[in-house]
């Protein structure tokens, strides 16, 4: 008898029809790649996956955070024997310390000699006998014990043994996007949202030196470290922004700024996104929640993409997209108090409702193409 690390995977996949073969040969390799350096095997058992290995608790916390992997158990091994499995089922249900449990049986291989229902009853009975102070409940027992008869092997493992997996689509499947990363709480969750549905993931950072720090910088590039535990790497593109802004306030209106200024963060995303050969520009937007994410706001600085643009949080409240940065690892770095390019030069009454002429009309002043080319000319990569 030995555990194991049972994975499975979102039903997504599934439902893949002709691609299915693709996008789990993808998830194998990427699961392959965040358990490198432990000494592990993958085992398959008709069309299930078995992750073998020393450190089981090191393995489960890499494998449950691959994107795609929906959710993990710790099962044991036993031999495809009755009298085995309800042996080790005794013990399992004993260890739980429930006073009400339920076997349930999945027997994908039809050869094993009891069906479903006659094993999970022949290992609940036999438990009954051996427990005194237990009994079954089938609608919502505190031990869900699981059988499954596998044509190699059964495997056991209850409700306690399940850990949820990080779920989404194999990273590197969907193409890829340029995230606008700043410093705050929800670009690096709208990065992460993207990567968990396969999406691959670079960032670009506008930096206003020297108005906004290198610990601005260095917290931006804290984050993308974080959202490439997740990924493979991540290449962050840091474009020098003061020249752009320093433009705009001294050519354009004031309460025109903001906007202008986000026109232009979407070109400069765009342009590298070009250069670089990748498909899409995403943002950490979120309707309505500051002056600049008005619906007009959105529309006047989609304006100017030549791709698609993703704004993955656009329906989310402030407190979920808190609860994921907690979750992923981002929210303590995000709330360091450094200075934002974004809240340097604000106006003070920011254009709400502004419209697309009457802003194209009022940057016309400047010289958009060169000031685009000369910051991406200047730009520093960095590859974590
Ligand atoms: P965040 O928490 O992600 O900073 P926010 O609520 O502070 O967002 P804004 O500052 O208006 O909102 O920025 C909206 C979006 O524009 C950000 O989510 C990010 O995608 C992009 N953005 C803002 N500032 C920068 C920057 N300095 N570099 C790169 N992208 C930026
Ligand atoms: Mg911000």
């Amino acid at each position: 008898m030995r555990k194991l690390i049972l994975v499975k995977y979102a039903p997504e996949i599934f439902l893949k029809g002709l691609n299915r073969g693709k996008f789990e040969r993808k998830l194998k390799e990427n699961i392959k790649k965040k358990l490198a350096g432990l000494d592990f095997e993958i085992i398959e058992d008709q069309n299930r996956w078995f992750i073998k290995c020393d450190d089981l608790e090191e393995a489960s916390k890499r494998a449950k955070n691959v994107f795609g992997v929906m959710e993990i158990c710790i099962v044991t091994q036993v031999e495809r024997d009755l009298d085995a499995i309800k042996a080790l089922a005794l013990e399992k249900v004993k260890e739980s310390g429930a006073s009400t449990f339920k076997v349930e049986t999945n027997r994908a291989d039809k050869l094993f000699p009891f069906n479903s229902m006659e094993t999970s009853r022949g290992v609940g009975g036999y438990i009954l006998n051996k427990l005194e102070h237990i009994s079954v409940d089938i609608h919502n027992p505190e031990c869900r014990l699981k059988v499954e008869i596998r044509e190699k092997n059964a495997y056991v493992y209850t409700n306690k043994d399940k850990i949820k997996g990080a779920g989404g689509l194999p990273y590197g499947m969907n193409g890829s996007t340029m995230l606008m990363l700043s410093g705050g709480i929800d670009s690096p969750v709208a990065g992460y949202l993207m990567a968990r549905r396969g999406v691959e993931l670079n960032c670009v950072y506008y930096h206003s030196h020297p108005y906004t720090s290198e610990r601005a910088k260095d917290k931006v590039k804290d984050l993308a470290k974080i959202l490439a535990q997740y990924t493979e790497k991540v290449n962050l593109y840091v474009v020098p922004f003061t020249d752009i802004q320093m433009s705009i306030i001294e050519k354009c209106r004031e309460d025109e700024l903001t906007i202008i200024m986000r026109r232009f963060m979407m070109r400069v995303a765009c342009k590298l996104s070009e250069i670089k050969g990748i498909q899409s520009v995403s943002s950490g937007e979120s309707i309505g929640q500051v002056a600049s994410q008005t619906m007009e706001g959105l529309i006047v600085s989609t304006d100017v993409a030549d791709r698609p643009v993703f704004r993955p949080l656009v329906a989310m409240d402030k407190e979920d997209i808190i609860e994921i940065a907690n979750n992923i690892g981002t929210f303590e770095t995000s709330i360091l108090p450094y200075e934002d390019c974004c809240t340097i030069f604000v106006p003070k009454h920011p254009k709400t409702k502004p419209r697309v002429d009457a802003i194209r009309k009022s940057e016309s002043v400047l010289d958009i193409d060169s000031l685009v080319d000369k910051a991406i000319e200047n730009l520093e990569k960095y590859t974590f």
